[in-house]
């Protein structure tokens, strides 16, 4: 190509591009099989993207779960874990990092999200309550009815529109809440369940106003409320765009001033905080940290190192104070945004707004000709694994579950396809090569068959469930 030639390519582009805060180091080659062996490889997997091996995976947009490019400083801190079996240097590391970013009192390392999530679930909710929250998250609601809880969505309507382009679809309807409390009572309510940045609403962020207003209403009925942090770093860089009075603010102070408004937090460090593997629950009670602290012991590992590695340890304690980058927040989303521009250009029909961690490709409209009970989603997720060995995820009735009095299905509303970027492992390349992948499905669209389920396990079923072409 002339220089002429870049020149004029240049030229189209009016913005100024975003580029990644780092350089590449260090390189893991990629796998690409033909599609024959991608046809066998899907049929083994009973059509669920969860069952295939990595090694038939091309570009793997699963999910952005534990699946982020450590820093070579976190790498470093590896070899610095402290193996001991209690009093590891590495959780006074990690303790004082959760305490200096996101400013709770005392924390309990876990293995990982969901680790927390039970200890929390079993220690603050009687069976029988009820915990309100801004849309089901799969593991966060087992946990919540493992332990007898009963949820309930308290999310805006707005949520439930992959269309509706409010700034801040992830808040809580007030009035929802409200009701709720007013109907049942303030003492059946375990606590309410805020997660930042809504996950299964399409990555939607909360406002600052919004959980200023759920303090006070929750204070004004003496009930907890605890914040799903995962993505909650995320969730900053939406405030910082889109409400007044931030924009000069910085991630960190964003998201240190959004936790002074919870009781506590857990989170799956294999998001935000950048690791492989690894979780915390984090609260101001003392008296309920006596009670967390012992509970780890149960079904965790010592309250100083919760399952995990001293190195795990060291490499979170590290990742967080990464995690909160301005940098580094703004080329992650803008990365996801990057894609989400390109299928949007090409008529594509995704979740809008694009939020932190994913696209979410609206499955129900790319099949209008397909029930919802053929897996509209389940079946795009096999068809760009089909087109191009890229992996992605089903986010719609499989994901769903059953009623657990009735034993049908839940039917959402929102019938999805997920693309999630892991942090810092992909380039923009990467991305062009998905959206075309993308676009070859969507313009296959009317040729393609749904399909049946074949196999259901009992608990978080998308997981493992297996299915035929109908
Ligand atoms: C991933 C996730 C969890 C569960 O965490 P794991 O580390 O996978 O156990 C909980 N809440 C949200 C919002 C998540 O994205």
């Amino acid at each position: 190509m002339s220089p002429h030639t870049l020149m004029t390519i240049g030229q189209q582009f009016e913005r100024r591009s975003w580029a990644e805060p780092w350089k590449i180091k260090m390189v893991e080659p990629l796998n690409i099989i033909s599609r024959e062996d991608r046809e066998k490889a899907l049929i083994n997997a009973g059509f669920n993207t969860f069952l295939l091996r990595s090694e038939d995976v091309y570009i793997d947009l699963l999910t952005d779960s534990g699946t982020g490019a450590m820093s070579d400083r976190q790498w470093a801190g590896m070899m610095l874990g402290d193996e001991a079996y209690a009093g590891s240097r590495n959780f006074y590391h990690l303790e004082a990092a959760v305490q200096d970013f996101y400013g709770y009192s005392y924390v309990v390392p876990t293995h990982q999200g969901r680790g927390a999530e039970h200890l929390i679930s079993q220690a603050a909710i009687k069976p029988g309550q009820f915990v309100p929250g801004n849309m089901y998250f799969t593991t966060t609601r087992l946990h919540q009815e493992l332990a007898g809880g009963i949820f309930v969505d308290v999310i805006i309507d707005e949520a439930h529109d992959p269309q509706i382009l409010h700034p801040f679809k992830g808040n809580i309807d007030l009035e929802k809440l409200e009701s709720l409390i007013k109907r049942e009572g303030a003492e059946k309510i375990a606590y309410v369940s805020v997660a930042g940045t809504v996950n299964m609403a399409g990555g939607q962020p909360v406002s600052m106003a919004n959980i200023k207003a759920l303090r006070e209403m929750t204070d004004k009925n003496g009930i907890k409320l605890y914040l799903d942090a995962t993505r909650m770093v995320e969730n900053a860089f939406f405030i910082q765009e889109r409400e007044s009075g931030y924009a000069d603010k910085p991630i960190a102070e964003i998201l240190k001033e959004f936790c002074s408004f919870t009781d506590g937090a857990w989170m799956s460090a294999k998001k935000d905080n950048l690791v492989n593997i690894g979780g915390w629950l984090a609260v101001n009670d003392r008296e309920l940290f006596e009670e967390l602290r012992n509970l780890v012991v149960v079904y965790e590992g010592l309250h100083t190192y919760g399952g995990l590695a001293g190195r795990d340890m060291e490499a979170m304690a590290i990742g967080i104070a990464e995690s909160v980058h301005d940098e580094h927040i703004f080329s992650r989303i803008g990365q996801v945004r990057y894609l989400g521009e390109l299928l949007t250009t090409w008529g594509i029909p995704i979740v809008h707004p694009v939020g932190g961690h994913a696209i979410f490709l609206d499955a129900k409209a790319f099949y209008p000709h397909l029930k919802q009970i053929e897996f509209p989603a389940q079946t795009l997720a096999a068809e760009l694994y089909l087109d191009s060995g890229i992996r992605s995820m089903e986010r719609g009735i499989a994901s769903a579950g059953r009623n657990a009095e009735t034993g049908d299905h839940n039917y959402p509303k929102l019938e999805l396809t997920r693309l999630t970027i892991p942090r810092r492992v992909y380039t923009q390349a990467h991305m062009d090569v998905v959206a075309e992948s993308v676009r070859a499905a969507f313009e296959n669209r009317g040729k393609t068959r749904g399909l049946k389920m074949v196999y259901e396990p009992k608990y978080l079923r998308f997981f493992q469930a297996r299915f035929e072409r109908i």
